[in-house]
């Protein structure tokens, strides 16, 4: 069993059981008081009325105690929660068993016995999350009432009845046990395959990167970031220099091993966790760096444009030198600029690279603030 399905079956037992702590803590009494057992013998009707609330009352306290303890030691966490269970479970066939054994208590037996299959069909089915407890939990409800019927006189034909009843409650617990499974793998499986279908929209399928679609959310939930924490945010333009010659003279098959190269080397230059490498279009890229400051934006990119200077793509005798052309923007978001503004001033900078005879890096900060100035 995987450790998630483990803690899972841990937090459905234990939701699963709840309500029943309920029915413990008020039934017995309630019958007792109802069939007038208080005034019969007062000392027993109070012992299990008290026994039968307090283990609900401690359960109840280990419940709440589960976020702090489950965590600590959930070997411990597991003993207590089963231990009680299991506490309840001999109380109700400690009750049941005494009446059987004590003539005076003759209308009692029926009545408990009553409770005892509510109380066992319940558990059948709403504790199905832990097979091997729940058929203890019943074999330890139903066997002492089985050997007490058995010894008795009166109650002797309850013995097999009850018996039936167990084998019918050990069957179901079974199918409740599996069905309980299924459930939880079909939902792990639409799970699993939600989180490669959103993995799938967000990504461009021939390089791997971010698609484009992706890059737009990232770049408008780091602007906020950024802006809140007032940190620099960092963007790099990425395009391929000469890319349609590329195509042109060795096809577009080649064209395309060649974007998954120039997306390698992105990948292996930027590998900051947070950076995110997205393909923007075509042959051209984007980098968002958060929490970045120009001089780094702009070692980065002199990086990864001199790496993929020199490697260049190697597919059978061909040799195929690949440049790139970048440019750079970087800024503290306020409410006085804007994210499309930023964009627009990295392109302008990639244009500059562009005319300037590409292969090279641009910053709109020296390119364009320094000019101004
Ligand atoms: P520049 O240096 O000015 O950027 O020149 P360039 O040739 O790279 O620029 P241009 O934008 O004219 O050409 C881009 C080319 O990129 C055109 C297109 O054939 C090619 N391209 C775009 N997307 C893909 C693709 O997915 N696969 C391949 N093989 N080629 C692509
Ligand atoms: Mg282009
Ligand atoms: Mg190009």
């Amino acid at each position: 069993m995987d450790s998630h399905l483990i803690k899972r079956s841990d937090m459905d037992f234990l939701s699963r059981s709840f309500p029943g702590l309920f029915v413990y803590a008020t039934v017995w009494p309630l019958l007792a008081w109802g069939a007038g057992l208080f005034q019969l013998n007062f000392k027993l009707a109070f012992f299990f009325s008290a026994l039968f609330i307090g283990i609900s009352a401690v359960r109840v306290f280990h419940a709440l105690s589960t976020p702090f303890l489950y965590n600590k030691n959930t070997q411990l966490w597991r003993i207590i929660l089963l231990g009680l269970a299991y506490l309840h479970a001999l109380t109700l066939s400690g009750v049941q068993v005494y009446f059987i054994f004590n003539d005076q208590y003759y209308d009692m037996v029926i009545l408990t016995a009553l409770i005892v299959v509510g109380l066992v069909s319940g558990a059948a089915s709403s504790l199905a999350p832990k097979l091997l407890f729940t058929q203890i939990y019943i074999a330890s409800i139903i066997f002492p009432i089985v050997i007490a019927c058995f010894l008795s006189d009166h109650y002797r034909y309850l013995a097999p009845l009850f018996l039936v009843m167990w084998v019918y409650y050990f069957l179901m617990c079974r199918r409740y046990f599996n069905e309980y499974n299924r459930a939880f793998h079909i939902e792990m499986k639409l799970k699993d395959n939600q989180r490669k279908l959103e993995r799938l929209n967000q990504t461009d399928t021939l390089t791997g990167l971010y698609n484009r679609q992706y890059f737009d959310n990232a770049l408008d939930l780091q602007w906020d970031l950024a802006s809140r924490s007032q940190s620099s945010l960092s963007i790099l333009f990425l395009d391929l220099d000469f890319f349609k010659r590329i195509n042109d003279e060795y096809g577009h098959i080649i064209g395309d091993k060649a974007l998954c190269h120039a997306a390698n080397i992105m990948r292996e230059t930027a590998k900051r966790k947070s950076d995110m490498i997205a393909r923007y279009g075509g042959e051209e890229f984007a980098i968002i760096l958060p929490s970045t400051q120009h001089s780094i934006a702009l070692e980065l990119a002199e990086n990864i444009r001199k790496h993929l200077e020199e490697t260049p793509l190697i597919h059978g005798e061909l040799t195929i030198k690949l440049t790139v052309s970048i440019g750079i923007n970087c800024v503290v978001p306020n409410n006085q600029r804007s994210c499309l503004a930023f964009l627009d001033q990295a392109d302008q900078a990639l244009y500059q690279a562009k005319s300037s005879g590409r292969n090279c890096v641009k910053s709109y900060w020296d390119t364009f603030c320094e000019s101004q100035r």
